[in-house]
């Protein structure tokens, strides 16, 4: 069985909703998850803000105009009387739920169970549709499967456990439709999976079922090579190896999320993205056989800051990096690249917020520079250490872009560099003419 998941725009109005149901009625027996409409995440946000705002009015303001959206979704979607009525009372229970929450004092529990309603409104209205299209369809609620434990991590035992049970309790369905994003906590609370947790569900019930395939459908024209939007000529990559994919998903993060990768990876299910507005494309395989010894794809990163740290106390000492990683670690303080010289050591992070208290302590240790307005480009492919060539290509491609730094060797799967942003375009079309057009410009 294949587990299917469509993200907020697939589902984003009645007609993209309908345009799903035709896309996953194809005979074949699925589990599909899905995200909330767009924007509705954020909307149950901003309605919680009001509320940590104490500003009940201002909360039920947003509802109200929320609900209206529902409504008029509703009577645009169903076909018959009967279902819409029937969605139409499930949904204005859902939203006196929300409104039960605006008479007292407002918790972070609260806001978790508000946050829920958009999953839960979405797999609704989708199944209600596929009942009335007379498809035997079967709601799989994540909140009775789906578990994180105290760090927020997924307890995958249990959820294969819970979701083996009720799939062999619940009638037996064609498609099972389930929410993405939501779960329950170990106090039995309703939960999430983090903002964009969507993809994590579809593979954790993947990994769950032992499915065929995960299939992440967005409406993004597939995966390229490049960024199109920066540089012309992109191609669409085939296939991809889980590392690379790892690798690219911190970067273009936007067709997969990087927790996505891990259980599928660790399950050996391959994933595969695909886009809803061309469904016979073959979009990206992702999966732990595609290891074709080359270079993949090329992506960026932008607002990078780096730090340099010089210190002679470096040579030949030792707990020097350990004293520095510390600092940043008791910043909560992701570093990204690291390069090293027998003096110095310069790193990149994305996240600026205690930058200026991470040089004051730095300073302790050496002389310290901050470049900013930097942006890291990275090369993907399977570029195995013993093989040769692969560095010189990517090398020459960035022959005449200033280089701030070069990481090789973390992983067989990335060379990064680090340059200034306004180099950026540059740098992505001259990787894309030497890498993937070799020939056409000499
Ligand atoms: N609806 C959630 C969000 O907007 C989860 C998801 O879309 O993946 O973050
Ligand atoms: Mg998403």
């Amino acid at each position: 069985m294949n587990v299917l998941k469509f993200g907020g725009t697939s589902v984003g109005s009645p007609q993209r909703i309908k345009d799903v149901a035709d896309l996953i009625c194809d005979g074949n027996p699925k589990i599909v998850v899905l995200s909330a409409m767009a924007k509705t995440t954020n909307t149950l946000l901003e309605i919680a803000d009001y509320l940590y705002k104490k500003n009940p009015e201002g909360a039920n303001d947003v509802i109200n105009r929320l609900e209206q959206q529902y409504i008029a979704h509703v009577n645009e979607l169903y076909a018959t009387e009967h279902y819409r009525e029937q969605t139409m009372k499930a949904i204005r229970e859902q939203f006196d739920y929300i409104r039960s929450f605006t008479k007292d004092i407002f918790t972070p529990h609260e806001e978790k169970a508000i946050v829920a309603q958009g999953e839960l409104l979405s797999t609704r209205m989708m199944l209600n549709l596929l009942l009335e299209r007379g498809i035997n369809a079967v709601m799989l609620p994540a909140l009775d499967y789906m578990r994180i434990d105290e760090n927020g991590e997924p307890e995958t035992g249990i959820i294969k456990e819970n979701i083996a049970k009720l799939l062999s309790t619940l009638p037996k369905g064609d498609i099972y439709i389930t929410q993405g994003f939501i779960c329950r906590n170990p106090y039995g609370e309703v939960d999430n999976l983090k903002r964009g947790g969507s993809d994590y569900s579809a593979s954790l019930v993947g990994a769950a079922i032992n499915a065929d395939e995960i299939q992440i459908w967005t409406d993004i024209d597939g995966m390229h090579n490049n960024d199109p939007r920066v540089v012309d000529a992109t191609s669409p990559v085939r296939y991809l190896h889980f590392e690379e994919a790892a690798e690219l998903a911190y970067f273009g993060a936007k067709i997969l999320h990087p927790t996505c990768i891990q259980p599928a990876k660790f399950a050996n299910i391959p994933v595969r993205l695909l886009n809803t507005m061309e469904p016979e494309a073959p979009g990206t395989l992702i999966s732990n056989e595609c290891d074709a010894v080359e270079i993949k794809a090329v992506a960026a990163k932008d607002n990078i800051t780096a730090i340099r740290i010089k210190s002679s106390r470096m040579l030949l000492a030792h707990g020097f990096l350990r004293k520095v990683f510390e600092i940043f670690e008791s910043y909560a303080t992701p570093i990204d690249m690291i390069c090293t010289s027998e003096v110095g050591v310069s790193l990149s992070i994305d996240d600026t917020t205690h930058l200026r208290n991470i040089v004051d302590e730095l300073k302790k240790y050496g002389t310290v520079s901050v470049d900013r307005d930097m942006c890291i480009v990275c090369v993907v492919g399977n570029m195995e250490w013993t093989n040769t060539g692969f560095e010189a290509k990517a090398l020459d491609a960035m022959r005449d872009i200033p280089t701030r730094m070069i990481s090789y060797g973390g992983s067989d799967y990335n060379i990064s560099f680090l340059i200034r942003a306004e180099d950026k375009k540059r740098a992505l079309q001259s990787l894309s003419d030497h890498l993937f057009n070799v020939g056409s410009n000499d």
